[in-house]
This record gives C-alpha cells, sequence and structure tokens, in this order.
C-alpha cells in the first residue's frame, strides 16, 4: 500500500507541467476492462513495480468488425475505479464521445485517452474538445491512424482551445501500405517533429506500435533513446487469453523483466537526442537540396562548354571567375560565412566546372 502511496504522489498528476512526472514512468494496464477478477489482479500486480504510475483500461473499444468485444462499458468503469481504490494507482481510459466523457468523469477517472481512430476525425475531437470545456483533467492524445502531423497537432489546438492545460502525445505508430514487422508503423520522425513544434511530454505506445511481444523490448529501447519521457504497456494477468489483442500484451511479471532490461536515459539526454533528429533531419534536407544544385550546376557548365566549343572559346575566362568570386565573397561574408569556407567551396566547384569543360573539348 505504501509503495501505491508513493506512485500516486509521484505522478504529481496536478501539476501544471506533466513531463517531470511522466519521465522514464511506465503506463500499463490491460487492453481492455473484461471483469472484476482481470482488472484487479492485472491492478494489484502493477502496483508492484516501481515504475507503473498510472493504470490503463480501455473501456469502449474501437473494433474493426461489429461483432467483436466492444468493451464493458459503464460496468467496467465501476471496476476501473475499484482497481484505483485499491492499489492508489491513476486511472487513465480512452473516451471517444462527450458520454464516455460524461461517464469517466462520474467514475473518478484520472486521466483520459483519445484513440487513434477518433483523432483521425475533427468532427470527433471537437465534440471531445467542447465536453471538455471547464473540466480539468489531463488528455493524452494519440497519433492519428495516418501520418498525418497536422491532423495530429490540430488535435492537440482543440484541447487547447477548450481550456485543456495538462496535454500530453502519445505515439502508436502509423497505418502504412508496405508489408513491416510492425502492427503500426513507427515512423519516428513524426512524433519527434510534434514535440520540436508543441511542447508536451511524449508516451511512446509500444504494445500498438509492434503489435506482438517479441518486438517490444526493442522498441521500447529505441522510444527511450529517441525521444520518449515514458512508455505505454498493454499488461494482461493471463494474456493468452485476453479479449482483445492477445499477441501483443503480456504479464506484469514480464513487464518487470522487460524494464529490467531496459536503459532509461536522464531526462536531458532525452531532449538532448530529440533535438538532434530534428535538426539532423533538417541537415539532410538541406544536403540533399545543395546535391540537386550541384547536379543543375554542372549540368548548365557542361551546355557552356558545348558552346564554348562550337565558338571556339577558351574554358577558363579568368576575368569572369575572378568577378564571380569576389560577388562571392562579399554576399558570403554579409550572410555570416567565412571567406575561406566560400574560396574552398568556390574553388572547388569551379575547378570541377572546368574540368567537365575541358572533357567536353577533347571529345572531338
Ligand atoms: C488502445 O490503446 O487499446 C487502442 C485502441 O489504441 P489505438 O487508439 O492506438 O488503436
Ligand atoms: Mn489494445
Amino acid at each position: 500500500m505504501e509503495s501505491s502511496m508513493m506512485n500516486d504522489m509521484h505522478l504529481g498528476i496536478d501539476e501544471a507541467d506533466l513531463s517531470p512526472a511522466l519521465t522514464n514512468s511506465i503506463i500499463a494496464g490491460p487492453c481492455s476492462v473484461e471483469n472484476e477478477e482481470q482488472i484487479l489482479a492485472t491492478a494489484r500486480a502493477l502496483a508492484e513495480i516501481p515504475e507503473v504510475k498510472m493504470l490503463r483500461g480501455g473501456i469502449w473499444k474501437p473494433r474493426t468488425r461489429p461483432d467483436a468485444f466492444e468493451g464493458m462499458g459503464e460496468r467496467g468503469l465501476v471496476w476501473l475505479r475499484e482497481a484505483k481504490q485499491e492499489t492508489a494507482l491513476p486511472i487513465l481510459t480512452e473516451v471517444a464521445t462527450p458520454e464516455h466523457v460524461e461517464l469517466a468523469m462520474k467514475y473518478d477517472i484520472d486521466a483520459l485517452w483519445i484513440g487513434a481512430r477518433t483523432v483521425v476525425n475533427p468532427f470527433s475531437v471537437q465534440q471531445l474538445a467542447d465536453a471538455l470545456q471547464g473540466v480539468d483533467i489531463p488528455v493524452f492524445v494519440k497519433n492519428p491512424v495516418s501520418p498525418d502531423l497536422k491532423l495530429w497537432i490540430g488535435a492537440f489546438e482543440r484541447f487547447q482551445k477548450a481550456g485543456v492545460s495538462r496535454l500530453v502525445a502519445i505515439h502508436r505508430g502509423f497505418a502504412y501500405y508496405k508489408e513491416s514487422p510492425y502492427r503500426n508503423y513507427p515512423m519516428w520522425e513524426i512524433p519527434i517533429e510534434l514535440t520540436r513544434q508543441l511542447n508536451v511530454p511524449l508516451i511512446t505506445d509500444v504494445s500498438h506500435i509492434c503489435g506482438n511481444r517479441e518486438l517490444l523490448l526493442p522498441t521500447a529501447q529505441k522510444a527511450l533513446d529517441l525521444a520518449s519521457d515514458g512508455l505505454m504497456i498493454e499488461c494482461h494477468i493471463n494474456p493468452d487469453e485476453a479479449l482483445t489483442d492477445a499477441k501483443q500484451q503480456i504479464t506484469p511479471d514480464a513487464l518487470k523483466t522487460m524494464l529490467a532490461a531496459l536503459t532509461f536515459r536522464s531526462k536531458q539526454s532525452c531532449h538532448v537526442e530529440r533535438d538532434l533528429a530534428g535538426w539532423r533531419g533538417e541537415i539532410d534536407d538541406i544536403d540533399a537540396e545543395l546535391l540537386q544544385l550541384l547536379a543543375r550546376r554542372m549540368e548548365i557548365s557542361a551546355q557552356i562548354g558545348e558552346y564554348k566549343k562550337q565558338n571556339n572559346v577558351t574554358v577558363v575566362q579568368m576575368d569572369r571567375w575572378k568577378q564571380v568570386l569576389d560577388g562571392l565573397m562579399v554576399t558570403g561574408q554579409e550572410l555570416g560565412l567565412s571567406p575561406i569556407l566560400i574560396n574552398k567551396v568556390f574553388e572547388a566547384i569551379h575547378q570541377a566546372s572546368i574540368d567537365r569543360q575541358a572533357r567536353i573539348m577533347e571529345d572531338e
């Protein structure tokens, strides 16, 4: 009991900024709340793991086919609240409609998450934002099923406008048209860019990215190395018998083993990695653009070479080159670039052009 109380205090769910509380924390619990014994037994075992700071449990399940198990609804909320009362773990569930929000509040749910299938629909997100107006509860926003950063950001903006001040991003991977070992392809650059643009903590839902138990550990490590403040992991007291997502759920014991194998990074290094990954992506784009420009320049230079050959003009036109280089030096220095860099780069480019034109001259 004492350790559970510690969990509650450490989560600091009343704090305006959730990131210190979520750093290196685990949100665990079953995909779906199925019955009283299942959620209580799972919660009790999870409460023994210090890193577990919140208990998740799906009450309304968005299923692909209509005859699948669609969650226990209000009855499940009674059991989830019981699990909270017994373990002191704060509880988190998915809401997709204003009625869900109302019921969740009635049963003392501590935080809500918005599922990937809901975030794709701005009408639904707006309805939820309206329902949450004036309700002071943390909202965890999953990425939309499609790899659409603007749509994900749009959902945050709708909640922000409704006055929801404690927002957290959950990365759960994206539907992908190619074969892949993942259930939902991670596309790490999208959550990284999200956290560059919005100042929100980032949780990685490795269970829905992987879709199987085998990939969980390496994917969780990658998430922690790259960008994540914490992880969401589906846990079930008897995963093979789970009514939803059986293949990806693990026992609380397996979670304990997995956590022991993970290296948690300091918050600082986490942010360093995240910022670096964003900047490196930009540098890669710029380098690719530079290559395109160089190729285009060489092409024009070759056309000039052909012209010079036909008109019997020498390849090297020293006066013209001196003029060009002087102009580049002036502009470059205005841009804060060192004269040595400008000289080196453009001498190399010019030399390559001369070599190319000389080869054209030789090719009689
Ligand atoms: C879930 O967390 O159980 C769930 C339905 O997730 P998602 O919205 O990411 O598919
Ligand atoms: Mn699930």
